[in-house]
């Protein structure tokens, strides 16, 4: 039996290695891993790891840019956008081709605030759907974040997918908004909420009228063209907080965190008065019928919907175009 004699390959890796072994390199490749593979969404991994890469290599003021088909571009970043922030961006959504929308997450690094310096910019994943952006301060530790940008790409790979399956199940393709499914959840979530935390949130329902008119006029395409613009204007006219759902064929769901009945019957005005304003089918008025609830003491997740949907059927029976409370 040969028994190859490995030592000397191995000593050579130890040697190779040793400069790394109990240095910050290592440690941030084995624990970027485990962050990428463990955190319960693809926002909060990436948001451990600019924040472990800040803390391991304070100089380098690393930003992340992830830009994702359907749900649009975050920013990860230890820079204020005052101090270069803002700056990054502009680079890099130009080098990206982004002219959209963005979100900016300034993740918290303890000691000084890290500054801009010459970028060095760093393909994590580059397809049509996803990309995947890396940029850092030059200087000594470029070769490290080379070697750990090859590490990570697969784990990066494996949480993007994830993010977009999750999208895929949780998300109504014709308008992109929420679907039934992320509805239930998230009345769940928030009843569960307001029951450890008390407080309180509203729910709205709304159905376009006469739907079926549109689609019997103006053919099926009309009608889905109608969908999409009322469900961008409806999400519109909603506050950051407020979470807009596609709850069937033509109804929608607005559920408004930490909202009183007063309130939600503000926002309900503005989505009536935004729609009345539109035209999308020259010489047609489209209008909906709104119910509004406000969440109290004991109702359960399906009680609350009950309720909104008896006060949307009271706005259809008292003539459309209208807003009731139950
Ligand atoms: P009301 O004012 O009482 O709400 O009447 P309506 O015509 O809006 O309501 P109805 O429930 O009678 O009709 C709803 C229509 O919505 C019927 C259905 O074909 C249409 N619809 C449901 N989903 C879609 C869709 O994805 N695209 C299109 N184009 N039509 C849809
Ligand atoms: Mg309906
Ligand atoms: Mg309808």
């Amino acid at each position: 039996m040969i028994v190859k004699d490995t030592s000397t390959e191995s000593a050579k890796t130890l040697h190779y290695w040793g400069d790394w072994t109990d240095s910050k390199p290592l440690a941030l490749f084995t624990e970027s891993i485990v962050t990428m593979l463990t955190r319960p969404s693809a926002h909060q991994a990436f948001v451990d790891l600019i924040s472990l890469m800040g803390q391991t290599f304070p100089i380098s003021a690393p930003a992340m840019y992830v830009s994702l088909q359907e749900l649009g571009t975050s920013i990860y970043t230890v820079l204020d956008p005052k101090d270069g922030g803002n700056e990054d961006t502009t680079r890099i959504l130009g080098k990206m081709k982004n002219k959209g929308n963005y979100s900016y997450f300034k993740v918290k690094v303890g000691g000084h605030p890290p500054v801009l310096k010459d970028r060095v910019d760093v393909a994590i994943i580059q397809k049509n759907k996803a990309s995947v952006l890396l940029s850092i301060n030059s200087g000594n530790h470029e070769y490290i974040f080379r070697q750990w940008v090859k590490i990570l790409a697969p784990a990066m790979i494996k949480v993007i997918d994830n993010e977009q399956l999750k999208n895929m199940a949780f998300r109504d393709s014709l308008t992109g908004l929420l679907n039934h499914r992320a509805f239930e959840q998230m009345l769940g979530i928030e009843c569960d909420r307001i029951l450890r935390y008390g407080d309180t949130f509203s729910l709205i329902m709304l159905d376009i009228d006469w739907f079926k008119v549109v689609n019997d006029r103006y053919g099926h395409q009309a009608g889905d063209r109608v969908l999409r613009q009322i469900a961008e204007k409806i999400r519109e006219s909603v506050r950051k907080s407020d979470m807009v759902f596609r709850y069937g064929g033509e109804e929608f769901m607005v559920i408004m965190p930490h909202t009183r009945i007063s309130n939600a019957l503000k926002l309900a005005g503005r989505i009536k008065k935004n729609i009345e304003r539109m035209a999308i089918i020259p010489g047609h008025k489209i209008t909906l019928s709104q119910g509004v609830t406000q969440y109290k003491d004991g109702l359960s997740p399906s009680d609350l919907v009950r309720k909104a949907d008896i006060a949307l059927y009271e706005a259809k029976h008292k003539g459309k175009n209208r807003i009731e409370v139950e």
